[in-house]
């Protein structure tokens, strides 16, 4: 028994020494150290040694164990510091496995729908503007026919900085600012950032218009329905229908909603338009003379029309999203869809 304990440490010691890369460590420790190894099978049968000499062998068979355990541990942790190690690491790369791409981003469906519909007007002759969010009271209500105290500027729950600087509530400043430095025949479209004090399924704090107007001599509401239709047409990329309803803003006379037939439905009736066939898309109208009168234009010679769309209202009906509030909460997974 002793003697095969002492042939057995040295042909342990011995194929220890011999082990030259990480790989072979693994057979070594099955073979003479796991629970089936030839360690483990000697200390069984020490149960058929005499009584006497059992605890003198059991120490020696434990002590041996354990020399050739640190052996076994030194010589794992010298393999895997060796270069040559690292080296056998990177040859075992797979050339063959499928590349990581880089995520790759996308422009957001708001700005994607702003850049279409200003394509859209662009090929109808308009330039783009942009004007400042910070806002001055004038541009924002007093130059479009909302004076103080006019209830039209409730509906506008606005954000103000002070008492006469704002975050603008719509687009239309630009009309003002753009009729006060040039002289007719205009026709801009002003896209961009909006803010009102709401939130909810349908609207947020923070939104986008795009505005546009055209003002000449004989311009006629025939005129802007007939824009209207081309824009709603090649936006939809559908012949839709459209409804313009009797409706006030200060800014136009007349002024109208205008509908367009459900992109959904086609009119029939679903659950997007309410059952009605027609979903309302944007605000128009003539602009109001006394709105000239203002930036110095003559109504007599000049008339014009204006109108104000809702970006991501265009892109919901678009997309078929029924929550505005979906665009700003940054989830790749709904970004990623366009
Ligand atoms: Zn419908």
């Amino acid at each position: 028994m002793e003697q095969e304990l002492l042939s057995l440490q040295a042909e342990a010691r011995k194929n220890l020494d011999q082990i030259a890369e990480q790989g072979q460590l693994e057979d070594f420790r099955i073979r003479y150290l796991g629970r089936k190894g030839q360690f483990s099978v000697i200390m069984r049968e020490l149960g058929t040694v005499s009584p006497e000499e059992r605890p003198r062998l059991g120490q020696l068979a434990n002590t041996i164990k354990a020399e050739i355990e640190k052996a076994f541990d030194e010589k794992k942790a010298v393999l895997s510091s060796s270069p040559q190690s690292g080296a056998k690491g990177a040859a075992l790369i797979d050339l063959s496995l499928p590349g990581r791409y880089p995520e790759r981003g996308s422009l957001h469906p708001v700005t994607q729908i702003m850049n279409e519909v200003c394509s859209i007007f662009e090929a109808l002759g308009f330039s783009v503007a942009e004007g400042p969010d910070v806002e001055h009271d004038h541009y924002n209500f007093e130059a479009l026919n909302i004076p103080a105290h006019h209830p039209a500027r409730d509906m506008h729950d606005t954000f103000y900085v002070s008492e006469s600087i704002l975050l603008r509530t719509h687009t239309s400043p630009m009309q003002a600012r753009i009729m006060e430095s040039q002289q007719p025949p205009l026709r801009v479209i002003a896209p961009g950032k909006v803010y009102r004090c709401d939130s909810d399924i349908t609207h947020t704090p923070m939104f986008h218009q795009v505005e546009g107007f055209l003002v000449d001599t004989k311009v006629s509401f025939a005129d802007l329905k007939g824009i209207l239709t081309v824009f709603t047409q090649k936006m939809f990329d559908k012949d839709l229908d459209l409804r313009f309803r009797p409706s006030f803003f200060p800014f136009t006379e007349p002024s109208a909603e205008v509908d367009i037939a459900c992109v959904i439905c086609g009119g029939s009736g679903c659950r997007v338009c309410k059952q009605t066939g027609w979903l309302e898309i944007l605000g128009a109208g003539m602009i109001d003379p006394e709105v000239f009168k203002m930036v110095g234009y003559d109504p007599e010679i000049y008339s014009g029309f204006a109108f104000g769309l809702g970006i991501e209202r265009i892109a919901m009906l678009k997309y078929g999203i029924n929550d505005i509030r979906l665009y700003y909460e940054n989830d790749l997974r709904f970004l990623s869809q366009f």
